[in-house]
């Protein structure tokens, strides 16, 4: 399965009491990882929700493989710091519920279970399959979100700030995990993040969204995997994108 080709073209967004989104124009290649950093309140999470098609723009278009995005799609899965788990199903039947979402295609039994299986093996929880999301540690829970993601085989994946609740320790391991995951399974990546390190550990390529609206900034993160926050590169770029963001924020201080 191929990543899918997102794009946004004059993408704005106004709320009733305030603009949001500014003309954004923006494009991923398949598979590609991007994150997307800026100050609290910029607009980061409410451009993720209307690419994922849960808002509409006010004017603009977001584009998936050149098709108009009308609302939410089968191949474009969206997670969120709160792994959101039905605490009355096991992990294998939270993991299968993202299949009954609307607009899933119909899948037999046979295939659903095996959809599930190898989603819980991608995060290496199919040991944990028949637990209660309360057995669960935050990382288990959020591989177990990630998971139910994986079960509907998306083609692009919406991250809103996933592994913002997790200790560090977690946090890295959950980093790896997602680079990986996302090799393995081509999905076109948006990671929302307030981590510039996280950004830099994972994203092929990282966006600075302004207090403005816009994109004030652009990386593109030239360092092969495995990455380590030591790497001279990174850190280089880390000082980069530290000073861009206080920028941002006193531009509009
Ligand atoms: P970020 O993710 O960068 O912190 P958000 O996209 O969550 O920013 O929010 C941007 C701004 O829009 C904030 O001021 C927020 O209060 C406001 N906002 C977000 N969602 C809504 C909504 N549904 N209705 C009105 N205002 C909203």
């Amino acid at each position: 399965m191929t990543g899918a080709r997102i794009r946004t073209s004059g993408l704005t967004l106004r709320y009733p009491n305030r603009s949001v989104l500014q003309g954004v124009d923006f494009s991923m290649e398949p598979g590609e990882l991007v994150a997307i950093l800026g100050p609290s309140g910029a607009g980061k999470s409410s451009f993720l929700r209307t690419v994922a098609g849960l808002v509409r723009p006010s004017s603009g278009m977001v584009q998936v493989d050149d098709q108009p995005v009308a609302g939410p799609r089968a191949d474009v899965a969206l997670a969120f710091q709160d792994p959101c788990l039905l605490p009355w199903l096991s992990v294998e039947r939270n993991v299968a519920f993202g299949l009954t979402f609307a607009r899933q295609p119909h899948l037999s039994r046979a295939s659903r279970k095996e959809r599930v299986t190898l989603a819980l093996r991608e995060v290496a929880l199919e040991h944990s399959r028949t637990w209660a999301p309360s057995q669960l540690s935050g990382g288990m829970a959020q591989r177990a979100a990630l998971a139910r993601c994986l079960a509907r085989q998306p083609r692009a994946l919406l991250l809103d700030e996933p592994f913002g609740a997790l200790d560090e320790v977690t946090r890295a391991d959950m980093q790896q995990l997602l680079v990986k995951v996302v090799r393995h399974t081509g999905a076109s990546t948006l990671l929302v993040t307030h981590d510039i390190d996280e950004a830099l550990l994972v994203a092929d390529r990282i966006l600075l969204l302004g207090n403005n609206g816009t994109v004030v900034d652009e990386w593109t993160v030239d360092v092969p995997a495995p990455r380590a926050p030591h790497i001279q590169k990174l850190g280089e770029m880390r000082i980069q994108i530290l000073r861009a963001l206080q920028n941002s924020m006193s531009r509009a201080a």
